[in-house]
């Protein structure tokens, strides 16, 4: 007898898992549980157009409250699943309540990684509450802090610089977004930020911080109105390993997003997945990862198997630049531009041994589309 499907996280990749299951006529029950309270929503304008105040709540959720009832999908929020039984399949719910599957996916994505405080905290972001909460405080600061130079503390670091604050960026690492782009594409976004005034400051590991405040290795302290940490993300993998899942940088899988239990399938920010573009294990955060791993498991639950073989790809923006990356970045030993980056639109081919491994575009949404065909394995 099938006792439905249950989703464990109803962001990203919990909820494009709800959708595509219907899309693909899944008939069953299917329930999509998370802890937050809120209708599933995207995290991407969280750092972005929410945060300068140009999109509102409502905009960032996927669907309206109705979708899920219409689908006859039983979204349960506020009320997280707090352990799962392998063998009675089932999982249960702070509440009590006790849920029955055939299968289940884990679509519990990540939180983040979180600096010592020194005081009250400063703002982190990853849910709506954090961004919230951070663009109800900066309209009363005239100056912001941004510890993290990836993609986080740099977007938070345009979005107040676009309200007139005074922005200051601190990175751990030598360059800009240095895990995700070429040494080219840092020098540029760098130079950018530079000329709208922001004050970057890179190679500088903070110690600890506060809600004003963050103390640098050689013992100065600086300070600032608001303060925001983007430092990256540690994948929610407790559930899964109190379960006995096998764990490695994530929740481990096949290249069918199944774990180590075949029931149970894992998706999104969270799984450790063979990635045949990273050559090995992979987990990776981003919102085509999550999506593109949701459809690959809602087929194969609903009998069409479908094994995740995907282009990765990600954009940012920040200021007037939208950045749009095809592949993943390794290290490379010829890099070809096209374009004029003074002109602010161009694209990066990013070579190894005169193989294509990734390929960067800026304000070139057709040379990304493009770049993604030519990727393809
Ligand atoms: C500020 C911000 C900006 C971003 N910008 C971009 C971008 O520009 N481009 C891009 O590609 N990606 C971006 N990302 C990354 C992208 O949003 C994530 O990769 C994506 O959200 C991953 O989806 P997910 O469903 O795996 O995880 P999540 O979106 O984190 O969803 C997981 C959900 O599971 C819930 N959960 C966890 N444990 C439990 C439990 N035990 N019970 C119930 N619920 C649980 C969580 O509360 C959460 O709601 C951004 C992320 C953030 C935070």
């Amino acid at each position: 007898m099938d006792c439905g499907v249950v989703i464990v996280g109803a962001g990203q990749a919990g909820f494009q898992t709800a959708l595509s299951l219907r899309n693909e006529g899944y008939a069953g029950k299917i329930a999509l549980i998370d802890d937050e309270g809120r209708v599933p929503y995207a995290r991407p304008p969280l750092s972005k157009a929410y945060l300068k105040g140009t999109a509102t709540a409502e905009s960032l959720e996927y669907r309206p409250a109705e979708f899920f009832v219409q689908q006859a999908i039983d979204l349960v929020l506020d009320n997280p699943a707090v352990a799962l039984d392998r063998e009675k399949r089932t999982v249960a719910l702070r509440s009590g309540r006790e849920l029955e599957w055939s299968s289940l996916v884990l679509a519990t994505g990540a939180h983040v990684r979180r600096l010592p405080s020194t005081g009250p905290e400063p703002f982190y972001l990853r849910t709506f509450a954090d961004s919230d909460g951070l663009r109800n405080h900066l309209a009363g600061a005239d100056s912001l802090l941004a510890i993290g130079c990836g993609f986080i503390g740099l977007e938070a670091a345009a979005a107040a610089r676009a309200q007139g604050k005074r922005v200051r960026v601190i990175g751990a690492e030598g360059r800009l977004m240095g895990r995700a782009v070429s040494p080219f594409i840092s020098a540029w976004f760098q130079a950018m930020h530079e000329k709208h005034g922001v004050e970057i400051r890179l190679n500088t590991a903070v110690r600890r911080v506060s809600e004003s405040s963050a103390e640098l290795p050689d013992g100065t302290t600086l300070a600032a109105d608001a303060v925001v940490v983007g430092i990256g993300v540690i994948p929610n993998t407790a559930l899964a390993a109190a379960a006995g899942l096998a764990i490695s940088a994530g929740i481990l899988t096949d290249s069918w997003l199944k774990t180590s239990d075949p029931a149970i399938f894992a998706v999104g920010d969270c799984a450790a997945h063979p990635n045949v573009y990273a050559g090995g294990l992979a987990r990776i955060e981003s919102v085509q990862n999550a999506a593109d791993h949701a459809r690959a498991v809602a087929a194969t639950i609903a009998g069409k198997p479908k094994e995740y073989h995907q282009v990765p790809w990600f954009w940012t923006e920040q200021f007037e630049a939208k950045l749009q990356i095809a592949g993943l970045a390794v290290e490379t030993d010829e890099t070809e531009v096209r374009g004029d980056p003074d002109s602010g639109k161009f694209s990066v081919y990013n070579y190894k041994d005169g193989k294509l491994k990734f390929v960067e575009s800026v304000n070139q949404p057709a040379a990304h589309i493009a770049a993604r065909k030519l990727l393809e394995i």
